[in-house]
């Protein structure tokens, strides 16, 4: 089809910031067209968050039926099949990217697969795919994120140096794995082939692996993680097949072999997919870390948004899913305003972006998720903190289904001054579930006080947070 068609917002990128704005807008009346140049979902439902957790949960089932004997249950003859696993994990995928075309069709948005290229001319917004050009009131570009890839010596076209993409469809489970980057991605990884029987080791430049996690917790979560080989502090200077070569945290010389069959994990981060599109030809101010925008998602280019991890804010699929909600409030106020329609304006204070109480989860074996302040960035701050934190033991439901030497431990901060509940950071069972309230309760600006007249289910892991409130001073 050649010419032009005309829509209220375009919607570059299907991932999680695209399509739930897509839908967003769909249940406001907006004609919608989604240009995703791949498969609808994005990084997250095709090869980030849902493959990972597809496959995590089967590694915790075989570890779970491992160690079952403790409560009277016998599994025998337990095996792993891997490409069992693998078509679980691609049968997962395809029922949500099914279930995300069918909620598009629901709300009538229209999608189109091609690459979407952003054109600013004038007053006029539009996105060519291949030849032809679709014009809109608004675009939102919601083009995600790629692995970043260091220029590592030997690393570049070394077929043992895979990204999380390509580890996530190997063929076989490797029998040595080495990570370079210990983050969210690599953590997970290590666990989920450690826990299968493969032989893991971890490089991380600084000195603690999960850089948002409280500083307390993350050697609990190492040493929980037993078995996997942590090298921290150590930055690596060239591969070699599947020899990694590094420099140790008092400059000494070292190397890891994973050996000719061994696999090369590199996890050190993702970076703004900025160059499909076309951020730089369309003028927008685009650095390094993705496309600047304002707390309302909006670029230095009127008519033209960025949401999710294309903007670098906060490189997660959940909050690339608020940002796309505050695009779709900022967009459909814009729209109105240049109809001339009712209601122009602003979509008020709460349609702004608040990062103070993201919540962040690791799906390891045991998992560790946080909210708000880690205590060393309250100092950093200047705020003084009451703080508290008790292991997991405290819950009943916890030693009902772990026992007493099982891994687990929950961190309370508060102000000192005002009794702000301001981080809450676990690590345990159930620990990616939970979070979610712990944040509800910093994102709400509750007090100590408020907290310890919540009613929480018992028995319940969650309970840790009541028990750590009580045990903070009087506030
Ligand atoms: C292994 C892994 C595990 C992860 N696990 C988690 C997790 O457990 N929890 C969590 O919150 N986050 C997780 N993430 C991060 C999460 O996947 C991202 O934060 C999320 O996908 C961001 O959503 P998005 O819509 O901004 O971008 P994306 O999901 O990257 O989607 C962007 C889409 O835009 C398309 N696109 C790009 N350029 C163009 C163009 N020019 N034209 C048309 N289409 C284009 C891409 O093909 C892509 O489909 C994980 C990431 C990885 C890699």
């Amino acid at each position: 089809m050649a010419g032009k068609m005309m829509y209220d917002v375009i919607v570059i990128g299907g991932g999680p910031a695209g399509y739930l704005a897509a839908e967003r807008l769909g249940h406001l009346g907006k004609k919608v067209l989604v240009v995703e140049k791949n498969y609808l979902g994005g990084t997250c439902l095709n090869v980030g968050c849902i493959p990972t957790k597809s496959l995590l949960n089967g590694a915790k089932q075989y570890i779970h039926a491992k160690e079952a004997a403790i409560f009277g249950v016998h599994a025998e003859k337990l095996s792993v099949n891997w490409n069992e696993m693998l078509a679980w994990k691609e049968k997962t995928v395809e029922t949500l990217r099914a279930g995300v075309a069918a909620q598009l069709k629901r709300v009538k948005a229209e999608t189109l697969t091609g690459t979407g290229v952003l054109i600013v001319d004038g007053a006029k917004r539009a996105v060519r795919v291949g030849e032809n050009v679709y014009e809109a009131g608004a675009v939102l570009v919601a083009a995600g994120s790629v692995p970043a890839m260091p220029p590592i010596p030997g690393a570049s076209g070394n077929p043992q140096v895979l990204d999380s993409t390509g580890l996530l469809s190997v063929k076989e489970i490797p029998r040595k794995l080495c990570i370079i980057g210990g983050g969210v991605i690599g953590i997970e990884f290590a666990s989920l082939f450690y826990s299968l029987g493969t032989e893991v080791s971890v490089i991380e430049m600084l000195d603690e692996i999960i850089p948002p996690m409280d500083k307390d917790h993350a050697p609990l979560l190492r040493r929980a993680l037993k078995g996997i080989d942590f090298h921290l502090g150590c930055r690596v200077e060239k591969i070699d097949g599947g020899k990694v070569f590094f420099k140790t945290r008092d400059g000494k010389d070292a190397s890891l072999d994973t050996g000719p069959e061994g696999v090369i994990l590199m996890a050190v981060g993702r970076r703004a997919e900025t160059a499909s599109w076309g951020a730089g030809g369309a003028g927008l101010d685009a650095a390094a870390k993705g496309v600047t925008v304002d707390e309302r998602m909006r670029t230095n280019i009127s008519g033209v948004w960025a949401a999710g991890d294309v903007n670098g804010v906060s490189m997660l699929a959940h909050s690339a899913y608020r940002m796309a909600e505050i695009a779709v409030a900022d967009m459909a106020a814009y729209l109105e305003m240049r109809n001339d329609t009712a209601r122009p304006g602003l979509p008020g204070p709460a349609n702004v972006w608040r990062g103070n109480a993201v919540p962040w989860a690791v799906y390891s074996l045991p998992e560790a998720a946080g909210a708000g302040l880690t205590e060393q960035e309250a100092a950093l701050r200047g705020i003084a903190v009451k703080k508290a934190a008790l292991p997991m033991t405290v819950s009943g439901r916890f030693i009902a289904e772990n026992g007493v030497k099982a891994a687990g431990n929950v961190k309370v901060l508060a102000d000192a001054d005002n009794g702000r509940i301001l981080g809450i950071h676990l690590i345990g069972p159930y620990a990616s579930e939970i979070i979610w309230g712990a944040a509800g309760l910093i994102e709400n600006e509750m007090r100590v006080q408020d907290v310890r007249e919540l009613i929480f289910p018992h028995p319940s892991v969650a309970e840790v947070i009541r028990d750590a409130v009580w045990s903070l001073g009087e506030s």
